[in-house]
C-alpha cells in the first residue's frame, strides 16, 4: 500500500514489509518516509487546515456518515485486513470493524454537538452592559500516532473526532500494522474527505517521530501507545496540546459473593483478548480467599479449553502475539517469575509467536510480570482477605486506566469502585469492557486527557470567547 502526502498516493523505493505474525509471511509493504516526505506532509497538513476549518458541520458529518456506511458494507474485507496484519482472530477482528463503524457514526453525530455557552459578564462589577458567549474552534493540525493492537478502530478514534472538529490530520500508524489505517484513509477520501485535509506517513517512529512531534505547525499530538514512547514524545513536543493514551496493568477484584461463573468467563476473555495485547486487558486478579480455589479451578479449566492458532479459522479463540520477539519477551518474564517462586497453573509454552494463555499464582511483587504492563496472554491470581487489602494492592502500581470489581453487594461494589485509582471501573464486567463513546483514558503513567469521541473533540478544539460591550 502507499502513503498519502500532499493529496497524492506516494510510493518509495525503500519499503517496509508487513508480516502476518502467524506464519511470518509478507502480506504487503509500505513506503519508508524520508525527512523530505515528513516536511512535505507537515506543510500540506498546515495548508489543508484552511480547507478543514471551512467545511461546514453538515459536510464533515456527511463524510463521516458515508465512511461509516462504506465500512459497514465491507466488514469482512476490513476484518480480514485487521486479522492478517495483526494478532486478532477473524472473530475478534469483525468486532473491531463493527466498532469502527460506530466510532465514525458517533463522530458524525458529535460533529453537530460542538457547543458553546453564553457568559454572565455582569456577574462581577465592571462587566455591566456586556454580553457574550464562547464557541469551540478547531486546534489546527492534529498529529495522530497509533499503536499496533487495534489497527483500525484506534485510528478511527483519532480521525473521526479530528474531522468532526474541523482539523486537518497527519497520521503515523504503527509500522507493524499500517494497512488498516491506510485503508481507512482511502475510505474517507472515497467518501468525500478533501484530500488536502489528511496525510498518512509510514515509517519507523524512532526515525521520523522527532521531526513530527517537535514541529510547531502541529497544534496537537494525539498519541496512543506505550509509556516509553509517550515519555519520549512529551520530552520533544514543545508547546502544543497533548493527548496520551498509554499502557496499564489492570486489576480486577472478585468479591466472595460474586457470580462466580460470570466472573470467570468475563476475566478469561478479558485476559486473553487479542492475545492479551489490549491496553485494558486483565493482568492481576485479586480474589476473596473464601472463593479463591473454585475461582482458580474454573479459570484454569476455561483457559485450557482455549483454541489457539490460525487467526483465520472461525474456531480459533486466540492468535499469535504481534511478533516472535514479543512472545519471547513474555516467555522470559514468565521464567523470571517462576525462578523467584511463581507457579504456572497452565500455559507458559511458546511456539514462535504463539504463546499459550498462561495463568500464574504466587507471583512476587518484585517480579517484572507483576510490576510492568505484560501486554501478552498472561494473568496472575492472588487471594485477598478484606476490601482494604484488595483496594490497596490493586492501586499499588503507577498505572490507572481501567479496573474492575465483581460483587453482588452493590454497596460494597461502589465502595471498591470509588476506592480504585483509575480512569474507569467496570462493575460486574472485566476491565476490557469499553463503549467507544464513553470517556476513556488513564491517570498516573496510563495517560493524560480522555478519548471517546465527544471527549476527543473537546481536546481537539479550543474555546474562543466573544464579548460585546454595549455601553
Ligand atoms: P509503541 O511502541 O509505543 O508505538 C505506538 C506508536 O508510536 C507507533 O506508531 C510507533 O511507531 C510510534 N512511536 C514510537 N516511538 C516514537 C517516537 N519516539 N516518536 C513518535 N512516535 C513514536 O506502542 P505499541 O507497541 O504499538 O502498542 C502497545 C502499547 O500501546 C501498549 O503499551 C498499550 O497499552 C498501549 N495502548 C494504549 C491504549 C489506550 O487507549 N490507552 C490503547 C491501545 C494500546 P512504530 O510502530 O514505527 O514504532
Amino acid at each position: 500500500m502507499k502513503m498519502f502526502v500532499n493529496s497524492k498516493w506516494m510510493d518509495k523505493k525503500e519499503q517496509i514489509p508487513v508480516h502476518d505474525p502467524f506464519d511470518d509471511s509478507v502480506i504487503d509493504s509500505v513506503p519508508k518516509a524520508d525527512p523530505d516526505d515528513i516536511q512535505r506532509a507537515l506543510a500540506s497538513a498546515y495548508k489543508g487546515f484552511e480547507t478543514a476549518r471551512n467545511m461546514t458541520v453538515y459536510q464533515r458529518a456527511s463524510v463521516l456518515y458515508k465512511t461509516a456506511e462504506y465500512i459497514s458494507e465491507r466488514i469482512e474485507e476490513f476484518a480480514t485486513l485487521i486479522a492478517r496484519e495483526g494478532s486478532k482472530t477473524i472473530r475478534e477482528a469483525r468486532k473491531e470493524a463493527l466498532r469502527c463503524v460506530n466510532t465514525l457514526t458517533v463522530s458524525a453525530e458529535e460533529a453537530k454537538r460542538i457547543l458553546g455557552e453564553t457568559i454572565p459578564f455582569d456577574s462581577f462589577p465592571g462587566g455591566e452592559k456586556r454580553i457574550g458567549y464562547y464557541y469551540r474552534f478547531p486546534v489546527g493540525v492534529v498529529l495522530a500516532v497509533t499503536p499496533f493492537n487495534d489497527p483500525l478502530n484506534l485510528v478511527a478514534h483519532k480521525l473521526g473526532p479530528a474531522v468532526a472538529a474541523g482539523n486537518s490530520v497527519l497520521l503515523k500508524p504503527a509500522t507493524l500494522t499500517p494497512l488498516s489505517a491506510i485503508r481507512l484513509t482511502q475510505a474517507l477520501l472515497e467518501c468525500g474527505l478533501p484530500p488536502e485535509t489528511i496525510q498518512v506517513v509510514t515509517g519507523y517512529g524512532s526515525e521520523i517521530g522527532d521531526a513530527l512531534v517537535s514541529d510547531e505547525r502541529v497544534r496537537m499530538i494525539s498519541f496512543t501507545g506505550g509509556v516509553e514512547a509517550g515519555r519520549q514524545i512529551m520530552n520533544k513536543a514543545g508547546i502544543k496540546k497533548i493527548g496520551m493514551e498509554l499502557g496499564s496493568n489492570s486489576p480486577v477484584i472478585v468479591w466472595k459473593d460474586a457470580d462466580l461463573d460470570w466472573a470467570v468467563e468475563s476475566c478469561v476473555s478479558g485476559s486473553f483478548w487479542a492475545a492479551g495485547q489490549n491496553c485494558i486487558g486483565v493482568q492481576r486478579i485479586y480474589i476473596h480467599k473464601d472463593i479463591y480455589e473454585p475461582f482458580k479451578n474454573g479459570f484454569v479449566s476455561q483457559t485450557t479449553q482455549y483454541q489457539i492458532g490460525d487467526k483465520m479459522n472461525e474456531k480459533t479463540d486466540m492468535g499469535p502475539m504481534i511478533t516472535e520477539d514479543e512472545a519471547v519477551r513474555v516467555e522470559k518474564w514468565i521464567e523470571e517469575a517462576v525462578s523467584i517462586g511463581s507457579e504456572v497453573l497452565c500455559g507458559g509454552k511458546r511456539q514462535k509467536a504463539l504463546l499459550d494463555p498462561t495463568v500464574l499464582e504466587n507471583v512476587p511483587e518484585k517480579a517484572t510480570i507483576f510490576k510492568e504492563e505484560v501486554f501478552g496472554p498472561t494473568v496472575s491470581l492472588f487471594p485477598v482477605s478484606d476490601m482494604e487489602e484488595a483496594i490497596g494492592r490493586a492501586n499499588s502500581l503507577p498505572f490507572g486506566l481501567h479496573a474492575a470489581v465483581f460483587a453482588k453487594n452493590i454497596d460494597l461494589a461502589f465502595q471498591i469502585a470509588y476506592g480504585l485509582d483509575c480512569g474507569g471501573v467496570m462493575v460486574n464486567d472485566s476491565t476490557d469492557y469499553r463503549l467507544d463513546s464513553m470517556p476513556f483514558g488513564g491517570i498516573k503513567n496510563s495517560g493524560l486527557g480522555r478519548e471517546g469521541i465527544k471527549f476527543s473533540i473537546q481536546e481537539m478544539t479550543e474555546p474562543k470567547t466573544i464579548c460585546l460591550n454595549l455601553e
